[in-house]
């Protein structure tokens, strides 16, 4: 490994590619109808990394949504560690923001959509790389920038990617306030199906009501959330969670129920695999059938996706570490995340993950702003960690 210097990233580069992004609307139409998609900014960021050398492709995951795959090939890739850096180029709508596509200047934050979540870690990966061409410094290993389409819905940008990409390692580039995020929960969603049986609401000894039966199994996941979830613990994420988030049933006020359906969500820590979790839900249903033969019930496994969590020994975290050590803090902190990344699909295909960004606030929210000296701490940062982690050969 080395560390040569100086690299400097430019502050004014990083906001004015911060401006133009939050300048073209790239709302998810999965998320928002209407929603104008990624095509427009896909080809902006194509554009800009063109300009620095790199061999660029646009990938369509969805017609006219595409991802960016921008490479700059290693000097000697057979001696250098690749690193893949990611981030979404999608954002949820506008909601009640104002002007949410004219970037606004306040002091040393920069306000809009999308600016915070994220395209000011997508202007900072472009910066990073900018500032080594301008240094001459070429990394030994492949340095690929992913600009994924459609992580604010079903994440089909990085599927994409990590199903095609191999790197020794990658960094998300969502915001985490320049701290280095080593894990974050994963998410389970389950449908719940209860059978009765249909009969006039007067013929009780016909009828079994499938709705009170739900109800029964909502007490027992209550109880499992409360006496069991709730005593797991991770030491950066806390518990682990269930809640019930969609109910149907029922035909009419004098019909006993056939059926009802309840969809729950659970938040997992790393580790709880999908496995589990269905057996957990099979557990609760077996107690219930034993406690009365007439209950009936399923459940199925709808969608799961894993949660995250790097040792703070990977390589890759040690880089980033170091880089910002050097660059912004004598003590780098780490952190997890409530909310699910895309960091987790590219660490289940392999590519240890971590996530690092900008500082500011506002996901999803009516008021979003970046904090752009963060922006260009992050590129200065990241441009560090592509030096050291790929290391580097004479240009
Ligand atoms: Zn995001």
């Amino acid at each position: 490994m080395s560390a040569p210097g100086p690299v400097s990233v430019d502050a004014a580069a990083v906001v004015d590619l911060l401006k133009t992004l939050v300048g073209i609307p790239s709302v998810n139409p999965s998320v928002a109808a209407g929603g104008a998609g990624e095509g427009a900014i896909a080809r902006c960021l194509a554009g800009a990394c063109e300009r620095l050398g790199l061999t660029v492709a646009l990938e369509e995951v969805a017609p006219g949504r595409p991802n960016v795959i921008a490479v700059l090939p290693g000097a000697d890739p057979s001696r250098g560690r690749s690193l893949l850096l990611n981030g979404h180029t999608d954002t949820v709508g506008a909601g009640a923001m104002e002007a949410p596509f004219s970037p606004s200047l306040r002091g040393d934050r920069l306000y809009g959509r999308g600016v915070f979540d994220m395209k000011c870690g997508l202007a900072a990966m472009v910066e990073a790389v900018a500032a080594l061409v301008r240094a001459g410094l070429r990394p030994r290993g492949d340095v690929v920038l992913t600009f994924a389409a459609d992580e604010e819905h079903a994440s089909l940008g990085t599927a994409a990617i990590a199903r095609t990409r191999r790197a020794d390692a990658a960094i998300v580039t969502e915001p985490t306030q320049l701290r280095i995020c080593i894990a974050h929960k994963g998410f389970a969603w389950v449908m719940l199906r209860t059978t009765g049986r249909a009969a006039h609401g007067s013929d009780h000894a016909a009828g079994i009501d499938a709705i009170a039966h739900m109800g029964r199994v909502l007490s027992a996941l209550e109880r499992f959330d409360r006496e069991v979830l709730a005593r797991r613990s991770h030491p950066l994420l806390g518990r682990p969670s269930l809640h019930a988030s969609l109910i149907s049933g029922g035909e009419g006020p004098s019909t006993y129920p056939p059926s009802c359906e309840l969809g729950v969500e659970r938040r997992t820590l790393p580790g709880e695999t999908p496995e589990g979790v269905r057996a957990e839900f099979d557990a609760i249903l077996d107690r219930l059938r034993r406690e009365d033969p007439r209950f009936q019930a399923a459940a199925e496994l709808v969608i799961a996706r894993p949660g995250l969590e790097v040792d703070r020994g990977t390589p890759i975290v040690r880089a980033l570490h170091a880089a910002l050590e050097r660059h912004v803090t004598p003590s780098p902190e780490y952190v997890g995340q409530a909310a699910w990344f895309d960091a987790a699909l590219l660490a289940e295909a392999g590519i240890p993950a971590v996530i690092f960004g900008p500082s500011g606030a506002g996901w999803h929210a009516a008021v979003e702003y970046a904090d752009l000296p963060s922006v260009a701490a992050c590129a200065q940062v990241l441009a560090q960690v592509i030096l050291d982690f790929c290391g580097t050969a004479p240009a």
